[in-house]
């Protein structure tokens, strides 16, 4: 029989040939290297038996579904390890996720760090043996005796349609019901470590009984597994939420409700910044500002479509408007119908258009509290959003615009970033041609920038098609944040129009946008990707001002107020503690500049300058460091 190869080759084989004889015959190497193959696209076992005419690719580990294969693997030798120091342990399932795998099991009682390095070290054990992972195929009835002692695993047998070959898997003397495939034994696991217990409910359904789960993590080398783990310390220590309790930046209170933080001094001042600067930006690239109100009547929400297809997402209460009469009004999710209503107030001409309208506008979302994470996903927050509305003409342009201001604002600090379009899903509505131009302009802007991109098709709003930005942090992670999207009906549903130069009537296209999205998250995200250490210009304190001993408090106050007034945020540390504590506590707090004063410093008028990272930097008068300070913009 003969088989197809990916580069289109062909190769013969003797019947019965297995995926692992085919990469014998293509070479020694790759037989060693082969972990499983792809038949016509399936994935399976590398002792899966070819057929005549089959497409086979042989999966390494440099094969994107190799790392999956290896971590669902891992999983059933961990559970391997359990059954033999757990003897009654019941499993549920052991899946791969993204950088390792779980498994779920009741063991009568909780899982500690001991039992965690026990796990492992049998672990070790069986890698050293190196078992085969043998298949097994079973009707539906066998397969329901195989896991007689197993009362999850009967469950999701018993689910499974009648005359469907169910398959097992079984290591040593370990069976687990799996469909595959895995790699051929268990000496080619690589490194692992298991990273945590949790408990999970049986299929997450809080009905269920609750089961312990065991995280792991696995790759193909020690130095893959040391990257990942210094990764996880790293975005651990980089936490936002810790570090904005470390750093006094916001709170989040459960009497308040989940999702919902509170800004501190310090928080406030970040954000504040950022819109300032924020605010600058756009005034300079032609956008004017809007500020609308928090709520509105519910009858906008029904003009918007929200009151029907986004209401489980809002919050909706009732307005006493006196005669006995009450109003439904619902909170803002979203900003898009005030900019709307300010658009349609008056007459437009074409010569109105590009209407730029922003607003940096808080909105409130009914995230399930679940989803609720820190900053990064909460019920109140602030988008810095606008609306663009224009000819049809004018969207490649105003794309465009949009692309130049995504790159000049992430490179501010200095993430790289790509994108994302998704183009038209099956159930939606506008006619072909708003999508082809709309979808067109996207796709040509992109591509004029050079902004690297992928294309999800069919994942567009119902409404029009989109982009999505992704920056890459310091340590490595991605983000999504700016959105760019085409919207034809909005405008429709609020009765839109423009006298064209024809003077005909005309419906404008509209863009919504965001570049930070909200602000809450991106301010998050820059906590995470600085470690908190924000740079000069962002910092909420520049400078501490630290005396040498009590009795230079005086004068430091005196330097704090002439920065003050130059513009420099400065503060006073005034605790009487040792100075060397002073500037420890500073530099915790990641204050850029420390400014000592003794002595010496009063009788010159000068400050003994630190660099939070570089050190002394040596003395300095204070004019001269306010210029220095100043001189460090966006
Ligand atoms: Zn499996
Ligand atoms: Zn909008």
């Amino acid at each position: 029989m003969a088989v197809k190869l990916p580069d289109g080759t062909q190769k013969t084989l003797p019947e019965g040939s297995t995926v692992y004889d085919l990469a014998a015959a293509i070479g020694p190497r790759l037989a060693q290297a082969a972990l499983a193959g792809k038949l016509d696209g399936r994935l399976v076992d590398v002792s899966a038996v070819l057929s005549d005419g089959v497409g086979v690719e042989i999966i390494t580990d440099r094969s994107t579904e190799a790392l999956d294969i290896l971590r669902h693997s891992t999983a059933h030798v961990m559970a391997e390890a359990v059954k033999e120091l757990f003897p009654l342990a019941k499993f549920g399932i052991g899946p791969s996720i993204e950088d390792g795998f779980y498994y779920d099991m009741e063991i009568g009682r909780s899982f500690t760090p001991e039992d965690l390095e026990a796990i492992e070290e049998r672990m070790r054990q069986i890698v050293a043996e190196d078992k085969t992972f043998k298949r097994t195929e079973l009707d539906k009835l066998e397969a329901w005796d195989a896991f007689e002692e197993q009362p999850f695993k009967r469950e999701l047998i018993s689910e499974l349609p009648e005359g469907e070959v169910i398959s097992t898997y079984t290591q040593g003397f370990f069976t687990d019901l799996c469909r595959g495939p895995h790699v051929p034994s268990t000496a080619r696991l690589g490194a692992f470590k298991l990273t945590k217990i949790a408990g999970a409910y049986w299929r997450g359904n809080s009905d269920n009984p609750m089961l312990q789960r065991i995280y792991g993590t696995v790759w193909f080398t020690q130095k893959d597994l040391d990257a990942y783990l210094n990764r996880i310390e790293q975005a651990e220590k980089r936490d936002h939420r810790k570090l904005g309790k470390e750093l006094d930046l916001f709170s989040f209170h459960e009497e308040a409700g989940a999702g919902l933080p509170l800004y501190h001094p310090k928080g406030a001042r970040v954000l504040r910044l950022l819109q300032e600067w924020l605010r600058g930006v756009l005034y300079e690239r032609g956008y004017v500002e809007a500020i609308t109100p928090h709520i509105y009547k519910a009858d906008v929400w029904k003009i918007s479509g929200h009151y029907e297809n986004y209401r489980e997402n809002m919050y909706f209460f009732e307005v006493d408007e006196g005669d006995g009469k009450t109003s439904e009004y619902g909170i803002k999710p979203m900003n898009c119908p005030g900019h709307l209503m300010i658009y349609g107030d008056s007459l437009k001409s074409y010569r109105d258009l590009p209407f730029r309208l922003f607003e940096f506008g808080t909105v409130y979302r009914h995230e399930l509290s679940g989803v609720v994470h820190g900053l990064m996903r909460a019920r109140s927050f602030t988008q810095d959003d606008a609306h663009i509305f224009c000819t049809p003409e004018q969207v490649h342009d105003e794309v465009i615009g949009m692309l130049e201001l995504v790159d000049y604002v992430v490179g501010v600090f200095g993430f790289e970033y790509s994108a994302e379009v998704s183009t038209r899903p099956e159930k939606s509505i506008g006619d072909q041609e708003f999508w082809d131009i709309s979808t067109d302009a996207l796709i040509v802007a992109l591509k004029e920038r050079g902004v690297p991109f992928e294309i999800n098709e069919g994942d567009g709003a119902f409404y029009g098609p989109k982009i999505d930005i992704k920056l890459k942090d310091a340590i490595g992670r991605t983000w999504q944040t700016a959105t760019i999207q085409v919207d034809f009906n909005l405008p429709q549903r609020f009765g839109l129009t423009y006298r064209t130069a024809d003077n005909t009537e005309a419906q404008p296209y509209m863009l919504h946008r965001t570049i930070l999205g909200s602000m809450e998250r991106f301010f998050g995200i820059l906590i995470e990707h600085y470690a908190g250490a924000f740079p000069v210009w962002l910092a909420p304190v520049q400078a501490a001002v630290i005396p040498i001993s009590d009795r230079h408090i005086d004068q430091c106050e005196a330097v704090a107020k002439r920065l003050n007034a130059a513009g420099v945020r400065a503060e006073v540390v005034s605790d009487s503690e040792p100075m060397r504590v002073k500037i420890a506590k500073a530099q915790q707090s990641k204050v850029p500049y420390m400014l000592v004063v003794g002595d010496k410093e009063i009788e010159t008028d000068t400050v003994g300058v630190r660099d939070r990272t570089e050190g002394d930097i040596g003395a300095m008068g204070v004019s001269e460091f306010a210029e220095k300070v100043l001189a460090q913009k966006p």
